[in-house]
């Protein structure tokens, strides 16, 4: 049985695709895809010795080698363009994801969903999307063993499209008067913005409290970078706070 996460991600692989499994570990999302018949073939890729011979291992016991090739690299390396249809990656911080897929630019090219679950700094996927072209149609999130992750997926558009991409992040006029500027759209989701679900609620408290340590931290120097990011850190925890007082 797959976790609560792996199956959200799963939930959203389109049936009869063909996927990419991008740092697959143990290739449970392939494997899970595949024995229920939802993919008609998978790549699963992986940069590390240990959870690549660990996802070789679970395809050999599954019998899945026909439908799921195990292939050693980094990122979209693995991959040659117009190979698959979806690529996935999940469980990786948002900037690596981000540098994967601008590395791996090039195979992207007949891929039409993306669908990727960024453990920390969902913002630097949400502006990669935005300025590449992908339409981010949905967010989800969801806690799981005491842990919050958010699930995002984006579709490619056409370029006459591409324009009404950056609609999504126009700075918006909450009820109370509070404005939610682009940066902050990008960093706490347009449609989590929407939706305020109770657990996004969760996850910017704890990230308020980070913050706050963070200034805390800053404020123990004297060197100007210091004051001055502090200053700003504390103007960014400013509008978490009144984005959700506002939404509450
Ligand atoms: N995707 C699985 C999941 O969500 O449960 C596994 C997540 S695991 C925490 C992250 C995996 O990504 C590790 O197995 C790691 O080796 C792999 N990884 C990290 N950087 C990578 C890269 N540049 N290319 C391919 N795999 C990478």
């Amino acid at each position: 049985k797959l976790s609560k996460r792996l199956q959200m991600i799963a939930d959203r692989v389109p049936v009869g695709s063909k996927v990419a499994d991008i740092g697959s570990d143990h290739a449970l999302l392939p494997t899970y895809l595949a024995q229920q018949g939802i993919i008609v073939a998978a790549v699963a890729g992986e940069v590390n010795p240990g959870p690549f011979e660990a996802a070789q291992r679970q395809v050999l016991e599954s019998g899945l080698s026909k439908v799921i090739q195990v292939r050693s690299g980094d990122g979209l390396a693995v991959i040659e363009a117009g190979e698959v249809n979806v690529i996935t990656i999940a469980g990786m911080g948002g900037s690596l994801m981000a540098s994967i897929l601008e590395e791996g630019k090039s195979k992207l090219a007949g891929v039409q969903h993306l669908i990727l679950q960024p453990n920390v700094g969902e913002d630097h996927v949400r502006r990669w999307l935005l300025s590449n072209g992908w339409k981010l149609e949905s967010e989800s999130i969801l806690e799981e063993d005491g842990k919050i992750y958010e699930i995002l997926t984006a579709a490619t558009v056409g370029t006459e499209e591409r324009e009404a991409l950056e609609a999504l992040y126009d700075e918006r006029l909450l009820p109370d008067g509070v404005t939610v500027s682009k940066e902050r759209l990008q960093q706490m989701g347009p449609y989590l913005m929407n939706e305020a679900p109770e657990v996004w609620f969760t996850k910017w408290e704890s990230e308020l409290k980070k913050l706050a340590m963070i200034v805390d931290q800053l404020k123990l120097s004297t060197a100007e970078a210091s004051i001055a990011k502090a200053e700003q850190v504390s103007r960014e925890m400013q509008e978490i706070k009144e984005v959700l007082a506002c939404l509450q």
